[in-house]
Parts: structure tokens; C-alpha cells; sequence
């Protein structure tokens, strides 16, 4: 299973035909960077306060359970707009101001963890957490791949949250799902295509890189037995 969310599944698929790679050096349930102690065990990779896409959060609002009182608590403790729930200035401040120990200190810890340290929100994250692993199975070339992904993602998710802004957030859900990648390439233009030439690129040189590392198979005898 991907380890990627939707719709950016979807998305991945619609610009390169297949889906994206896993990786199982990010180990979220045994959280190596804790282990190491360069993360504190209840802060992980959530040092900072996401803003959420209305259609994001509206689908975290359909989804009911411990999603909605999330978004239901930062809807009165967060800063929503029409478009994005978005964190607070003094929760901006606090992030600029420790963002140099990100990961190592709760004053800037995400508002959406829960008291089991896990996401409430995991399948409605924003793009930027959706592509987030603190390690890649290629090293370089696997953060290159993910940071195209990320920058074409963040690009669509605020694209599409124009589009269905309006009515609240749980209508900007129902309205979201029916908006495809093509209507997306119709409204982002240059600047999308850019954005997937760049990820298409980042895709050719990981999957350049995921051939060369495969070991070479044994030559073939003449019979086609290996020798
Ligand atoms: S992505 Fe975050 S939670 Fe998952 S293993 Fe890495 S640091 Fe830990
Ligand atoms: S939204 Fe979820 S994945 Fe993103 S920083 Fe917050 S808790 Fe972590």
C-alpha cells in the first residue's frame, strides 16, 4: 500500500503512470530520528502548525470521530478562511522562532497530534506532510523526487481550493472530489506543467537510480540455464 495519501495518489498517477516508491526507512510506527534522538518521541516531524486546505478539512469533517473534533476545535482556536484553516500568527511566530530545533521542542508541535502521538487528521494532511520522509531509499535522489512532488502538490491543493471555496468546508470536500488532474492542467497552465516536467524529471533520474542499484542478474548459458 502507498504510503501516500489521496488525492495526491491519484495525482502522482495522472502525471507519471504509475505509483510512487515506497519508503520503509521512514518507519513512522518506530520512528528512527527518535531513536537517535534527534526528534523528541512526541513531537516526531510535527514541529510545526500545518495549514490545511478547506476541502482537506472538510473532508476531515465528513469523516467525523476524532478528525472532525480536530478540525471542529482548530476551526475556533485556528485562523480558517474560505480557502485554508490556517495557524495563527503568534503559532507562525513560535515556529520562526524555533524553527532551528524543529522536531526537538513542543512549543511548536502541531496542533493535530494526538495524545497517542499519532496524526487525527493522517488522511486529510496537507501536501506538505503527505510527501514528507525524513529518510529516502535513494538518498539525494529520493529527497529530490518527494521535494518535486511536494512543490507540484502544494501548487494543486491551493489551486483547487479556489476553485471549491465558498458554502463552508465540508462543501468544498463534496465539490473537490469531482475535480480531476485534467481540470487542474486546464487552470494551473505554465506553471503546473512546469511543476510536472520538474517531478517527471526528478522520476527519471530516481528511477535511473533504483535500476543501477539492482544487482546484475547472472549471464545466461546457451541453453538459457545461468552458468
Ligand atoms: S517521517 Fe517523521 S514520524 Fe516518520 S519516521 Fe521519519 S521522523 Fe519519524
Ligand atoms: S497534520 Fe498530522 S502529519 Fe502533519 S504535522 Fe500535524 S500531526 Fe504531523
Amino acid at each position: 500500500m502507498s504510503q501516500l495519501s489521496e488525492p495526491y495518489l491519484s495525482w502522482w498517477i495522472a502525471v507519471l503512470g504509475e505509483p510512487p516508491p515506497h519508503e520503509p526507512l521512514a518507519d513512522c510506527a518506530n520512528c528512527p530520528m527518535c531513536a537517535e534522538g534527534k526528534f523528541l518521541p512526541e513531537v516526531k516531524c510535527c514541529g510545526y502548525v500545518p495549514a490545511i486546505p478547506n476541502f482537506r478539512a472538510g473532508g476531515a469533517l465528513r469523516a467525523g470521530g476524532e478528525a472532525r473534533a480536530y478540525i471542529e476545535r482548530r476551526l475556533r482556536t485556528g485562523r480558517p478562511t474560505e480557502t485554508w484553516l490556517r495557524p495563527t500568527a503568534e503559532e507562525e511566530a513560535t515556529y520562526d522562532r524555533t524553527r532551528m530545533r524543529f522536531g526537538q521542542t513542543d512549543a511548536s508541535k502541531c496542533a493535530y497530534v494526538t495524545e497517542r502521538g499519532t496524526c487525527a487528521i493522517w488522511a486529510w494532511r496537507n501536501a506538505t506532510c503527505a510527501t514528507w520522509f525524513c529518510r529516502h531509499g535513494h538518498g539525494e535522489v529520493g529527497g529530490a523526487l518527494w521535494d518535486a512532488a511536494a512543490d507540484l502538490f502544494r501548487f494543486a491543493e491551493g489551486g483547487v481550493a479556489v476553485l471549491v471555496a465558498g458554502d463552508g468546508y465540508e462543501k468544498a470536500a463534496e465539490r473537490a472530489a469531482s475535480v480531476t488532474w485534467d481540470d487542474l492542467r486546464r487552470l494551473g497552465g505554465h506553471e503546473l506543467a512546469a511543476l510536472e516536467d520538474a517531478l517527471r524529471e526528478a522520476w527519471a533520474t530516481w528511477r535511473a537510480a533504483d535500476e543501477a542499484a539492482r544487482p546484475t542478474p547472472p549471464p545466461r548459458g546457451p541453453r538459457g540455464g545461468a552458468r
